[in-house]
This record gives C-alpha cells, sequence and structure tokens, in this order.
C-alpha cells in the first residue's frame, strides 16, 4: 500500500507532535508514524500495575514552551499544570534536612550558613540574567555554518550578528557568568558562590540529572543552566506536574494535531528512509507501507536515525564519522512505584508539602562525585543519587484512594555496564538497591512498595528507542550544542540528504519536554515547502 503526503514524520514523541501541528496549521499534509501504540515518546502516563499509573518516564514539567501551550491550545484540549508546593526537599543522614521553595530558601539555608543565605537573592539575580538570554534562543534557528555559497552565508552572518548583540547588552558580570557556565563543572561555579553542603547539592543537582558526569566535570555547568530555562504558570525555574502525569502533554498535543487534520498512525515503526536521486521521497514501514512524501521528518535521536534507517552510501562520509561519534548516554535508571502509604522521612516524618518536592537523595557535591566514579568503575555506587518525586500527593488520578505512585530518577549508573554483563542480569540487584537507598531515610518505604516498574538504560533503549539510554537524544556538551546540535552545519534542522529533516531533541536547543526542536523544525519545513 502506498499513500502519498507533504510530509511524513518518523516518530510521534512530543516534538513529532508540536512539528506535524504547525506544519498541518500551514496547510501541508502530514502523517505522524509512530512505532509504539502510544503517542508522546518519552512523555507518555501508562498503567505499571493494575490502578496505579504513572508518568513512565520524564516526570517532571517546566521547559515546554509557553508560546507552544498557546499556539497548540493544550489548555483547551485538556492540559492543567500544578506547581508542587515545594521545590525541592534534601533529607540528610544526620537527620537534618533543607526545604527549598518560594518564602521558605532563606531561612532553610540559614540552618547550615548565614552567609550563603545572604547571597542567595544575587546569586538568583545573577543567574535569572544568564538563563533569560538562553531561554530566549530555545525558539530560534542557531547560526549555521554553511558552505552553501553567499547569500546563504549572509543569512547565517545576519543571525550570528542579532546574536552578538543580544550578547553585547548583557552586563560584564552576565557575560563572566555565561562562560564560567559554558567553561566550568557546576561544582565549580557553585562552590565560587556557596559554602555549605545542603545548597549547592540541591543546585547542583540540576548539573547531572540526565548527565552521566561528575558535578566537577566541565560541561555540567551548562546542564545546570538547561534545567533553569523553563518556567510553570509564568513562574521562571520552577517545576510542576501536569495532571495524568506526562501523557496529559502529549495526548493534549495530539488532540490539537487532529484539530489540524493530522494523520497519525500508531504501531506504525518506519524500516527506511527511501531516498531517491540523493533526495529523501518517503519511507518504508515494518508493515509493509510506502508512505511518499515532499519532506520526510524524524522525531529520532540522529545517531538511531542515520545509523538504522538512511542508507550509509547516501550520507557524506565526513557526517557519518560524525554521527559514529555522537555521544549519548546519560547515566540514569528510572523507576516507578506503587505505594501502600507514603513514605515517612526520619527527618521529617509527618505528611506534608515537602511530600509533593522532588526529594533529592544526594547530600553533597561530592557524594556526587563518589557516585559518578564509582559507576564508572563499577556500573553503578551502593551511594547511588535518587530523586523521588510522589505525583499522587497532587493528583488524585493515578493510584487508587489512599494510595500513592513514586517516580524514581536515579542517576549515575553506567549506560553500558562494564566487563560484557548486561544490564537484563542486573536490573533487579540495582532497583533493590535504589529501594533501600530510600528505606534509609525513610524507613518503611521498602516494605510500603506494592509493584514496580524498572527501566535500566537499555529498557529505556528498547521501549523508547533512546539509544544508550540517553534522555536528552545525544549529550549536552559544548560541541553538541547550539550551532553544532548535532553536528557543525546542520543546526538548522535539515540534514545533509535533500528533503530529510531533524525535528528531536537531537537538535537545538536539545532533551527535555520543551516541544522546541519540533516547532523550530516546522519553520524550516514551511520555508523549504514554499508556505
Ligand atoms: C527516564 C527519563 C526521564 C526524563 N525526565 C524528564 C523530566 O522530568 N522533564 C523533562 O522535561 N524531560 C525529561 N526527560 C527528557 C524528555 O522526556 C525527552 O528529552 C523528550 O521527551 C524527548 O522528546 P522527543 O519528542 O524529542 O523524542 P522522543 O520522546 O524520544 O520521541 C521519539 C519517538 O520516536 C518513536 N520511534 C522510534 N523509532 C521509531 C521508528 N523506527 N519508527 C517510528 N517511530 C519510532 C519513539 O517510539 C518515540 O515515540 C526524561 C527522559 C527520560 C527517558
Amino acid at each position: 500500500m502506498q499513500t502519498d503526503r507533504d510530509v511524513a514524520i518518523i516518530g510521534g514523541g512530543h516534538n513529532g507532535l508540536v512539528c506535524a501541528f504547525y506544519l498541518a496549521r500551514a496547510g501541508l499534509r502530514v502523517t505522524v508514524l509512530e512505532r509504539r501504540s502510544v503517542v508522546g515518546g518519552a512523555a507518555v502516563t501508562e498503567e505499571f500495575h493494575p490502578g496505579f499509573r504513572n508518568s513512565t518516564a520524564s516526570y517532571t514539567v517546566s521547559l515546554l514552551q509557553p508560546k507552544i501551550i498557546a499556539d497548540l491550545n493544550l489548555h483547551a484540549h485538556g492540559l492543567r499544570i500544578v506547581e508542587r508546593r515545594m521545590a525541592n526537599f534534601l533529607p540528610l543522614p544526620d537527620d537534618r534536612y533543607l526545604a527549598v521553595g518560594e518564602g521558605r530558601t532563606r531561612s532553610e539555608v540559614a540552618k547550615f550558613s548565614l552567609a550563603d543565605a545572604d547571597r542567595l537573592e544575587a546569586y538568583h539575580q545573577r543567574l535569572g540574567a544568564v538563563s533569560e538570554l538562553v531561554r530566549g534562543l530555545m525558539l530560534e534557528t542557531p547560526p549555521n555554518v554553511t558552505s552553501a555559497g553567499l547569500l546563504a552565508a549572509l543569512s547565517e552572518m545576519l543571525k550570528a550578528g542579532k546574536l552578538a548583540r543580544r550578547l553585547g547588552a548583557l552586563d560584564l558580570a552576565a557575560k563572566r557568568d555565561l562562560l564560567a557556565l559554558l567553561g566550568r563543572s557546576a561544582g565549580d561555579f557553585l562552590d565560587d558562590w556557596f559554602e555549605s553542603d545542603p545548597i549547592k547539592a540541591v543546585y547542583g543537582f540540576d548539573g547531572i540529572v540526565g548527565n552521566y558526569a561528575s558535578p566537577y566535570m566541565p560541561g555540567s555547568g551548562y546542564v545546570l543552566l538547561h534545567h533553569l530555562l523553563g518556567e510553570v504558570n509564568g513562574k521562571r525555574g520552577a517545576w510542576g506536574h501536569a495532571i495524568g502525569g506526562m501523557g496529559a502533554i502529549t495526548q493534549a498535543m495530539a488532540k490539537a494535531c487532529q484539530a489540524q487534520g493530522v494523520d497519525i498512525r500508531l504501531d506504525a515503526g518506519v524500516r527506511e528512509v527511501l531516498v531517491e536521486k540523493g533526495r529523501a521521497v518517503g519511507v518504508a514501514c515494518e508493515n509493509g507501507e510506502t508512505v511518499r512524501a515532499r519532506a520526510v521528518i524524524s522525531n529520532l535521536n540522529p545517531k538511531l536515525l542515520f545509523q538504522t534507517l538512511v542508507d550509509p552510501a547516501v550520507l557524506p562520509q565526513d557526517f557519518r564519522e560524525r554521527m559514529t561519534s555522537y555521544r549519548m548516554g546519560s547515566g540514569t535508571l528510572r523507576m516507578n512505584v506503587a505505594l501502600s502509604e507514603l513514605p515517612r522521612f526520619t527527618c521529617l516524618p509527618q505528611a506534608g508539602d515537602h511530600l509533593t518536592a522532588g526529594i533529592i537523595i544526594a547530600p553533597s557535591l561530592a557524594y556526587m562525585d563518589r557516585a559518578y566514579h564509582d559507576a564508572r568503575a563499577k556500573g553503578w555506587s551502593d551511594n547511588p543519587v535518587v530523586e523521588m518525586l510522589i505525583p499522587s500527593t497532587l493528583d488524585d488520578s493515578l493510584a487508587p484512594k489512599g494510595a500513592h505512585v513514586a517516580s524514581l530518577f536515579c542517576q549515575h549508573v553506567a549506560p553500558v555496564l562494564p566487563g560484557g554483563v548486561s544490564w537484563d542480569e542486573r536490573r533487579e540487584t540495582v532497583a533493590d538497591l535504589m529501594i533501600a537507598t530510600v528505606d534509609r531515610f525513610a524507613p518503611g518505604f521498602a516494605a510500603s512498595v506494592i509493584a514496580r516498574q524498572v527501566l535500566t538504560p537499555l529498557d529505556l533503549e528498547r521501549v523508547f528507542g533512546l539509544t544508550a539510554g540517553d534522555i536528552m537524544h545525544g549529550r549536552l556538551e559544548l560541541d553538541q550544542l547550539f550551532a553544532a546540535r548535532p553536528v557543525l552545519g546542520h543546526s538548522d534542522y535539515r540534514m545533509p540528504v535533500p528533503g530529510l529533516y531533524l525535528c528531536g531533541s537531537g537538535s537545538h536547543p536539545g532533551g527535555g519536554v520543551t516541544g522546541a526542536p519540533g516547532h523550530n523544525a516546522a519553520q524550516a519545513v514551511i520555508r523549504d515547502l514554499g508556505r
């Protein structure tokens, strides 16, 4: 069977859906082909135990662009995002704790250091100036390095000039901060600001989440910044919860697409990008169907796309080599647990706002540094870094009355285990360790676990197509960011085969549930197809 469309989109992750929406709104006939039986990619809600549902992979929202929420009218399609009542909660081994959030951070930090409490306001102001600049670049196509002639080069130079003007408008302190965040580690940056461990741990966690690196490795500074670029209902830097889980976002996106006439097909894995006379002309599906199209757009991570769906013979050799060395692997293990009751932390046993927070088990940057080095040597650390969220404290649609669900996002497990050992052999051992780690701070937690779903890096690859379990579609490192994402020369969403585009998180501005790559890629395709 063969269908003719203007656009075929491979993958119905949130970026594929956002891209489809804008293209259909521009009057193009769009088909989305999703391999799984649900749209949303890494932003889905699924039942993992009878009566218990949760966001399977990504679990908290902030980076989703307000323009996209408005353009797709996601609220009208059922999306509701609520704030946590406390941003973060850090239980400590000595039974003290740090609670971070609006109206409380200063007094809480003062429990550990008055000097740090006094520096908080300046820290937020300074970081705010830098994040405002970077935030403003998310829905823009970076200047692209081009060899396509003077006219193309001129337009990229104009973009670069505009960027230079914006950088120039920053004051000198902000310029220095930006440079430090791009070049230094999150740990070095935070050590310059603060002296007490707990606040550095809470802020530094943003530098290692989804980043298989010590907080003292260069590059973690940018990852810290990346996690500050969002907002919840207008509150800059806040993280929140989508009622119904992350799937509520992508189900609302699918409805917005359908209202524009997008044809979304499930259980429709793509086997191959069809290339004729050097141009992408459509896709062949695993079920034998062919969809021919004027533009083929991939929502897959670039490594998966170019190593499995595109004939290497049609790619320039240099590009093939770059894709081989494109770095992936965020070193995370994700668990969903069904709970018979809420956890009771030794340091704060009663129920309260802290149970709506991102609960970080990693008391210091040194602890995170050790966990990373342990994982490099052994595959994981016996003292692992775990963030736990209990979304059912904000959302009663996820678990039966009286029961709860929690998301455990465990950092610093090796994407590939040393010594040729498969994650299939270690899944349960490491899952037990993660639960025991929470239990150390909240005794009784392990006994309250009714059921669990464990997703190792290997499972994330198998289920979601995230190569090496990389949640960001490629590491957020200087040579894979902005004009160099996925590689220098292709930051304009156009891939080296004419007619083939990238719209997933492997393109600017990278990973997270942002919708930005999908939005930006759509603009390139609309221009190329003369709309
Ligand atoms: C465990 C985990 C936790 C995370 N936590 C957060 C978080 O809390 N907040 C946040 O903002 N971000 C988080 N992220 C990151 C974020 O979820 C991702 O970066 C983002 O969802 C990627 O979206 P995407 O649309 O670019 O790609 P994807 O969501 O990866 O979508 C790609 C789609 O392509 C499909 N596909 C693959 N191969 C084929 C094929 N051959 N044919 C057809 N379809 C195919 C896949 O099934 C998938 O639906 C997390 C990610 C993970 C994995």
